[in-house]
């Protein structure tokens, strides 16, 4: 740390990434992207706007913008598109959370919604989820604070319903709720069309997981045009070109190929039953998961050593380290080759180790 750095951000402890290892080629499911490339129109479009570089962004998104309203029904002045869904959240930290109305969200959830409210100064509170890793509904009600809700929530990829949220919406009229839908598109209900009944609800999605653009970095929110508004202020007063030109064009081609994106997630559904129950059969112990991944530990070997004995085979997975999660391992469902692989190296991790 330099001596120059402010005494406001001395105590930060940053968002760690997963993995992106260069050194050796391993079979990637640590970070939840997809095993599937972006959709052909996607490339093509990307390699267009690169032509065009010498200008800056449309800093309206315009073109994306009405292209996302129209896929989900909603209209363009309720949608705002921005640098990954971790930027939407940051501004829903900085425009919607302060001393007075701070921030909430589960124990084990999305790592980054803690450091969203340290960098800002924001205090928040942890409700702690159940023994299953269930959230409680009743937990959140006359909350008066910020929710945070990552829905299906990760690592444990466990879906509240439409109606649950609908009720957490309903016992806080006085305060926003974000759904953050990151993974909603393998199998959970999304909360898009009540937006237009409760105009405390913010919903927040991105490219990165079943759009197969992680490294475009494209997410976006999708909300009353109010709270869009109060968005766009944020946007406009810290990067009003925050979506590159490359990423819109990249962007609009995959929503022009739902019908690509929704295979792709049909897939990914059908391995993560495959994974879920070829797991189930060596042992290891699994939440009820709707998401592209699943978490999972073993009753005899612990999450550490099966993280490490996969690595050393070329398999890289997420292990965390907090007490209550420390068992598990959250697992990226890839294609059904390398879910295949996967088992056989579990197979003979427990091989070894029992
Ligand atoms: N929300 C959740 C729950 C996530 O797991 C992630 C991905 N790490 C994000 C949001 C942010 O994803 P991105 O910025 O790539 O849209």
């Amino acid at each position: 740390m330099s001596s120059f750095f402010s005494d406001k951000y001395k105590a930060l402890t940053p968002y760690t990434p997963g993995e992106q290892p260069k050194e050796r080629r391993f079979i990637k499911l640590n970070t939840n992207e997809s095993p599937f490339p972006p959709s052909k129109k996607a490339q093509e479009y990307a390699a267009g706007a690169a032509e065009s570089l010498q200008l800056y962004s449309d800093p309206t998104c315009a073109k994306l913008t009405a292209k996302v309203a129209e896929v989900l029904g909603v209209s363009p002045d309720e949608v705002l598109l921005t640098n990954g869904s971790d930027e939407i959240l940051n501004f829903a930290f900085m425009a919607f959370c302060d001393e007075k109305t701070p921030a909430c969200f589960p124990d084990i959830t999305y790592g980054f919604y803690k450091v969203f409210g340290a960098l800002n100064g924001i205090p928040y509170v942890e409700i702690p989820l159940r023994e299953d890793f269930s959230i409680n509904p009743a937990d959140y009600f006359g909350a008066r604070k910020t929710i945070f809700i990552a829905n299906p929530n990760a690592p444990t990829g466990i879906a509240l319903s439409r109606d649950t949220i609908e009720e957490i919406l309903k016992q806080n009229p006085h305060n926003v709720v974000v759904v953050d839908e990151a993974y909603v598109d393998f199998g959970a209900e999304s909360c898009v069309p009540l937006i237009h009944k409760y105009h405390n609800l913010l919903v927040t999605q991105t490219f990165s997981k079943s759009r197969s653009m992680a490294g475009a970095r494209l997410g976006f929110g999708v909300a009353c045009r109010e709270l869009i508004a109060d968005l766009n202020t944020i946007k406009y007063s810290t990067n009003p070109y925050n979506v590159n030109a490359m990423t819109l064009a990249a962007g609009l081609g995959t929503m022009e190929d739902e019908a690509y994106t929704q295979k792709n997630c049909q897939t990914v559904a059908e391995n993560r039953v495959f994974l879920a129950k070829e797991l189930a059969k060596l042992g290891f112990v699994q939440t009820p998961s709707m998401a592209n991944f699943i978490f999972v530990k073993h009753p005899r070997v612990s999450g550490e050593r099966i993280y490490a004995a996969l690595r050393e085979k070329g398999i890289l997975v997420r292990h965390f380290t907090a007490p209550r999660i420390a068992q598990y391992n959250r697992i990226t469902i890839g294609a059904r080759e390398d879910m295949e692989t996967l088992v056989r190296a579990m197979q003979e991790i427990l091989e070894e180790e029992i």
